[in-house]
């Protein structure tokens, strides 16, 4: 184990690669041991994480994702940063496919030595994907990677997830978006602290008008939505709109320079450190849940109930409620 998190934390380029992989195998594995060892591992680096700045990135399926997170890693990494890229793809959970289909992606970025890229964790639940793409977030910032990118699509509650983990959430739009905003997820907009307007080079005009409708509409949002985001104050974040052409390269460093105004404005004004403290208690939270459902399912008198409990509520003989309540009074037993 202290081999691991010395190799992890001061190997050279390819220990540390390998370290860093041996570390999230160990994190994801469901064998108890394995994760005695991994909370082991994690306390030691905790003191080494929470330097990256967290970036979470989303959009629907051929937005140009993964076109644009390659383009902006070679452009960050020419700068001299580290570029880590995480993933939480839900349809693995779900279907046991993948919307992101990580294998042939972002060719020119994987191969970069300053690039650490991982697929989404295939299995469980969207809360156990969550979890451990976490962990594998502070295994890459103990590495020493400065830029932690977690890329997700926009379907079903993963936006939410990612949001939760991350500094700053962007969401990906095509030229056409502001022509049908009912189409964006209210609630997506909400969580948005940047509109990336993608293909902005297949139409100037409409990528423009896509610009002015979703400023105007985050204004709207601003006023009675996320406070997070509240207007007329110098101090805060007003979420902003950029134009980009992920494939020519186009207009990166302007999404640049928004990501380092946003990271400036929130570190000054302190709601990065309140958005960390508050996602580091709900993700605390959000496990206790978690596990006590797992312990509860796995409680003998429940699982002996559980059967003749759920015939009952289906077929309308006991009202959920009073299952419920007789459940849970079966678990302390
Ligand atoms: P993802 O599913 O969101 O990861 O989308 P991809 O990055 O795979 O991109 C989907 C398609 O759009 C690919 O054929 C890309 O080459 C293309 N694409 C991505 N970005 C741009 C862009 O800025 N302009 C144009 N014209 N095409 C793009």
């Amino acid at each position: 184990m202290l081999a691991l998190q010395e190799a992890l934390l001061h190997g050279n380029a390819v220990q540390q690669r390998r370290a860093m992989a041996k570390a999230i195998t160990l994190l994801e594995s469901t064998r108890t041991d394995h994760r005695a060892q991994g909370d082991e591992l994690l306390t030691a680096l905790l003191p080494h994480t929470g330097k990256a700045l967290r970036l979470g990135i989303s959009g629907v399926p051929g937005v140009g994702k993964s076109t644009f997170i390659e383009t902006l890693g070679l452009f960050l990494i020419a700068q001299g940063h580290r570029v880590a890229v995480l993933a939480i793809d839900p349809s693995s959970s779900v279907s046991g496919g993948s919307i992101l289909g990580d294998k042939t992606r972002m060719e020119q970025l994987s191969v970069q030595e300053r690039a650490y890229i991982r697929p989404s964790p295939s299995s469980g639940t969207l809360g156990g994907v969550a979890e451990k793409t976490r962990e594998a977030m502070l295994v890459c910032e103990a590495a020493g990677y400065d830029i932690v990118i977690i890329e997700t699509v926009g379907v079903g509650q993963s936006e939410t997830a990612v949001a939760n983990m991350t500094d700053m959430f962007v969401l990906l739009q095509l030229p056409n978006a502001g022509d049908d905003l009912q189409a964006i997820k209210k609630g997506v907009m909400e969580l948005a602290d940047l509109v990336v307007i993608n293909k902005a080079d297949i139409d100037k005009n409409a990528a423009t008008r896509a610009e002015a409708q979703i400023t105007s509409s985050l204004r709207l949002l601003g006023q009675h939505g996320n406070p997070d985001h509240a207007h007329h104050n110098e101090a805060l974040w007003h979420p902003k709109v950029v134009q980009i052409s992920a494939l020519l390269g186009q207009g990166v460093d302007g999404f640049w320079a928004a990501v380092a105004e946003f990271q400036r404005l929130q570190t000054a004004n302190g709601r990065l450190a309140t958005r960390r403290e508050k996602q580091a208690l709900s993700w605390m939270w959000e496990r206790i849940d978690a596990g006590l459902k797992q312990a509860f399912r796995q409680h003998p008198q429940v699982q002996g109930l559980l059967p003749s409990t759920l015939a009952d509520v289906a077929a309308g003989r006991l009202a959920p409620s009073t299952a419920a309540r007789n459940l849970l009074l079966a678990n302390t037993r």
